[in-house]
């Protein structure tokens, strides 16, 4: 279970003012109300944290449709984040059916969140469910909103960072006592919850010598030991949001080929994190970084984008890569994470979090860049 909504000590969000952001965009989807079926979704528009419910935000009121299970923790959520709402208890997918009907009655045009309806739910909404709606397949109209942070959201995320920051600074230097990928993964989790943290913010990456090329390898029984490259990304959760960080710390002394993949990826995520302002195209910052790879003959083993947004969702919009056509905004926060991936020497990627501002960027990632042990 989540902490208390909201968390103590932190800014409150303005949660009640989102459905209304997002009603000035159903003209453009052509809709008139939105059937928000993700739940990550329904948490930001109304604070709910619930594993099941439907939330409809028509122009006039929002309804959220549960099970049971959530009577108290739903008007207990919204009511703290602000939210009004009618909450409507289902125990049954009929009741549910009906009560949905009901929230949706005389909407002519009911947009579906067309990523995340599966084929036969839309059949079954547009046959069964809502017969008299034109069901219309709408695409990131809440994706779009999440993107922008307000201030609470970004000091969750500031938290959730800092958080991590000293995690590591904890447990950095058992690499050099030989661990398994693993048994360090673990230690890392672990001093993540035990400084406060909900839990990590996605499965911890420790990746070791050749693991290490491998960029979403999964730590295994392999002993860390001298002379292997370690990439370690991880984050904490906290109160909803995520952070995330990759350094790489090579064990004993680097080979001369390491040593240069450790420069040249230091270099490229410091023009990445140069290239970031309000207003830059996404491609343009995948582009700093990849052109300083580029230029050290190993463009082909930069196998993955440069970033993502981060938030409620530890990958979420706005992407960061070449073919990406988004466009950085003033409290975007995105990731900056070139890497280098050799086989015969390891991997090499530095990850920091950022927030977008109008002139430059501002870290949220602390913990040093230095690569050898202390
Ligand atoms: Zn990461
Ligand atoms: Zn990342």
């Amino acid at each position: 279970m989540s902490p208390p909504f909201p968390a103590p000590g932190f800014p409150a969000m303005d949660v009640a003012g989102r459905a209304t952001r997002l009603r000035e965009r159903f003209d453009e989807a052509t809709c008139d109300a939105l059937l928000v079926s993700r739940l990550v979704n329904t948490r930001y528009l109304t604070g709910f944290t619930g594993s099941a419910g439907t939330l409809v935000v028509s122009r006039d009121e929002l309804v959220l449709v549960t099970d049971g299970r959530y009577r108290d923790q739903a008007a207990e959520q919204l009511a703290a984040a602000g939210v009004e709402a009618r909450i409507e208890i289902a125990q049954t997918a009929a009741t549910q059916q009906e009560l949905l009907a009901a929230a949706t009655a005389g909407i002519a045009r009911l947009g579906l969140e067309a990523a995340h309806v599966s084929w036969a739910t839309q059949r079954r909404y547009a046959g069964e469910w809502f017969p008299d709606a034109d069901v219309v397949a709408t695409e990131g109209l809440v994706e779009a909103l999440r993107q922008y942070k307000d201030d609470g959201e970004l000091s969750r995320m500031a938290a959730a960072a800092a958080l991590a920051d000293a995690a590591l600074a904890t447990v950095r230097h058992r690499l050099g006592e030989g661990p398994t990928e693993a048994e360090l993964a673990l230690e890392l989790d672990s001093e993540v919850r035990r400084l406060g943290a909900d839990g990590a913010s996605f499965e911890t990456i420790v990746a070791s010598g050749p693991n290490g090329a491998k960029p979403h390898a999964r730590p295994g029984h392999r002993r860390i030991s001298e002379g292997d490259l370690v990439v370690i990304d991880f984050g904490a959760l906290v109160d909803g949001y995520h952070s995330d960080m990759t350094r790489t710390t090579v064990v004993g002394s680097a080979s001369p080929t390491q040593q240069r993949m450790l420069d040249v990826v230091l270099a490229s995520q410091a023009a990445g994190v140069a290239a970031v302002r309000g207003g830059v195209e996404c491609a343009e910052v995948d582009r700093a970084c990849r052109a300083v790879i580029d230029d050290a003959g190993w463009g082909e083993a930069f196998l993955h984008g440069t970033g993502h947004g981060v938030g409620l969702d530890i990958h979420e919009d706005p992407r960061v890569a070449r073919s990406s056509t988004a466009t950085l905004g003033v409290d975007h926060v995105v990731t900056v994470e070139p890497g280098v991936y050799l086989p015969e020497h390891g991997g090499v990627r530095i990850e920091d979090t950022v927030v977008v501002t109008a002139t430059g960027s501002r870290l949220l990632t602390h913990a040093p860049k230095e690569p050898n042990l202390p």
